[in-house]
């Protein structure tokens, strides 16, 4: 298996806390009289991630993020590769071994009211986790009343169904059930692609304050680059369940080196007509995962593409360690 995104783009911020190494996941398929290719859903991709940093992974639907970002939890188990949690290797621990890893990790999804138990009371869709981890039931109250007082929902709203919540408040809601085990990194899986835009605003803001309290990292998975740029430090673009381009947020966005990034930001909406890039039209749709093109996967929609880039699978490569990309001609 060839796996071009060997080299690990390290964070230069604090801690490492999260080193993802060749990360793959693959979907084995089969027609009713055989096996088919695999679905690469996540083709070999590497990244790190500072204590109390954010990594923005972006790319367009289908290309692999939301496996990503699943599998690194071990939420879909992966087919190959390590993913070093402060030092552990937490992809080769049994899922009893990794219980206790379990609990550093948590998620927030795009859709808290399909991701919260209808039938539970807010109280104890927050209480849940710590009951699971042994936490007795007056302190879990104590804990609930302090994560419903941190995410700004109201005391009275504890004995509250979902149903009862706003769209905002639910998040919230999602995002305090996420805290209860004091996680070291949180996987927000487009937390507010549901939202409206001002409500998106409150919700980015709580998890801002909440990284500057509690030193929280962040793998945030989102297709809108705007509220990318805003909350990230450094951002990874994938393509086809390869990092294509990975760099600071600044370098992503301002000098783009991969073709399909500056694709990806020439469609983002500016107001007035000032610093617009010229559209550049992707051609065609994304290849089929189980049957990428051969050497470069984005050559077959890239208008760079040359011969060569059918041999070779360009290497995640570039100046230093920071900003990186996959392309034989950037
Ligand atoms: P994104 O989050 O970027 O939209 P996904 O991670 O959801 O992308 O999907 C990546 C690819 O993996 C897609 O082609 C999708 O159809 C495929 N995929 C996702 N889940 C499964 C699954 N359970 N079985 C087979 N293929 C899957």
């Amino acid at each position: 298996m060839n796996h071009p995104n060997v080299t690990t783009p390290h964070t230069k911020t604090g801690s490492l806390l999260l080193d993802v190494r060749n990360l793959v996941k693959h979907y084995p398929t089969r027609t009713f009289w055989r096996d088919s290719p695999p679905v690469k859903a996540v083709d070999g991709i590497s990244f790190s991630l500072g204590e109390g940093e954010t990594l923005g992974l972006v790319g367009e639907s289908g290309c692999g993020k939301s496996t990503a970002a699943k599998t690194l939890m071990r939420l879909i188990e992966p087919t190959s590769g390590e993913i070093f949690l402060a030092g552990t290797d937490i992809a080769k621990l049994s899922l009893h071994s990794f219980r206790p890893y379990r609990r550093e990790m948590q998620i927030v999804f795009q859709d808290p009211y399909a991701s919260l138990n209808p039938r539970m009371r807010a109280c104890d869709i927050v209480a849940e986790p710590l009951r699971n981890f042994g936490w007795d039931s007056k302190n879990g109250s104590e804990r609930v009343a302090d994560l419903f007082h941190r995410v700004g929902l109201d005391p009275d709203a504890l004995r509250k169904y979902p149903h009862e919540f706003s769209g905002g408040q639910r998040q919230r809601l999602g995002i305090a059930r996420a805290l209860a085990l004091k996680p070291k990194l949180i996987v927000c899986d487009e937390p507010v692609s549901a939202l409206d835009v001002s409500i998106q605003a409150q919700v980015i803001n709580l998890l801002e304050d909440l990284q500057t309290d509690l030193g929280l990292s962040y793998i945030f998975v989102a297709h809108d680059l705007a509220v990318v740029r805003h909350i990230s430090r450094r951002v990874a673009v994938m393509y086809l369940g390869r990092i294509v381009e990975i760099g600071p947020v600044e370098a992503i966005y301002t000098d783009p080196k991969h073709p399909y990034t500056r694709a990806l930001l020439s469609a983002v909406p500016k107001i007035g007509k000032s610093q617009r890039p010229e559209r550049i039209l992707l051609k065609g749709d994304l290849p089929n995962p189980a049957n990428p093109p051969s050497g470069c996967t984005f050559r077959t929609r890239c208008q760079q593409a040359r011969s060569e880039c059918a041999e070779s699978s360009p290497q995640l490569t570039g100046n230093g360690d920071q900003h990186l990309v996959s392309c034989h001609f950037a």
